[in-house]
């Protein structure tokens, strides 16, 4: 049973390793971006009040992706130990999940700030199977098309430029606390997160034995 955090600035890779990383372990992946995307495409009542904040970048309020994880820890498939992927990202969401369940591993994604933007604005996702892509340093085999699913690749609604901003912003004011929260538990690995994601890989499989 491993229950594990990634933690990181966007653009850091946490989706790309996360989505190894449970598969080689059999952990439960958890990206509340990904199941806050979900809600806004099925437009519950969550995702139509979630779908403001995301679009301008701006973190989603503490109350409702609290609830959202609370909620999804309690199924059955959670059970075995689960990788969070873009969560807890504020004092309060850290504190909220420690009153649920312990954590064993929280792993810092470390990459110069200017990587970010570069690989943010140049990210383009597979919309059937999640699949994340870089045009520069990890291009699909044909121009725009999903190696696994054939589907025509798109760009995140919060991936241009003015939002991206906004996202580093709050990572920097409301998310990069974490460092020290987790810090002072004695609980934070580091990794060097920049380089290909075969690199990172191995330095989480290093990291995380
Ligand atoms: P991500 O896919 O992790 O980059 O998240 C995309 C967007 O979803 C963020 O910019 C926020 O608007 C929202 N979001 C995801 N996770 C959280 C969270 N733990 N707390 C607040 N907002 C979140």
């Amino acid at each position: 049973m491993r229950r594990i955090i990634f933690l990181g600035p966007p653009g850091a890779g946490k989706g790309t390793q996360a989505v190894e990383l449970a598969k080689a372990r059999g952990l439960l992946h958890l990206s509340t971006g990904d199941l806050l995307r979900a809600a806004v495409q099925a437009k519950t009542p969550l995702g139509v009040e979630a779908d403001r904040y995301m679009r301008e970048g701006a973190l989603v309020p503490d109350d409702l992706v609290i609830r959202m994880i609370a909620e999804r820890l309690r199924s059955p498939d959670a059970q075995h130990g689960f990788l969070f992927d873009g969560f807890p990202r504020t004092i309060a969401q850290a504190d909220a999940l420690a009153k649920i369940t312990p954590v064993d591993h929280v792993l810092f994604f470390e990459i110069p700030e200017q990587a970010l933007m570069e690989r943010l604005t140049q990210r383009r996702v597979c919309p059937v199977c999640g699949t994340v892509y870089n045009l520069t340093t990890n291009p699909p085999k044909r121009h725009g098309i999903c190696d696994r699913e054939g589907a025509t690749l798109v760009q995140r609604n919060d991936d241009h430029p003015d939002a991206v901003r906004t996202r580093l912003k709050a990572y920097a004011d409301k998310t990069r606390p974490l460092l020290e929260y987790y810090g002072s538990r004695g609980q934070l690995r580091s990794i060097d997160a920049t380089g290909s994601p075969a690199e990172v890989a191995e330095r989480i499989r290093a990291a995380i034995p």
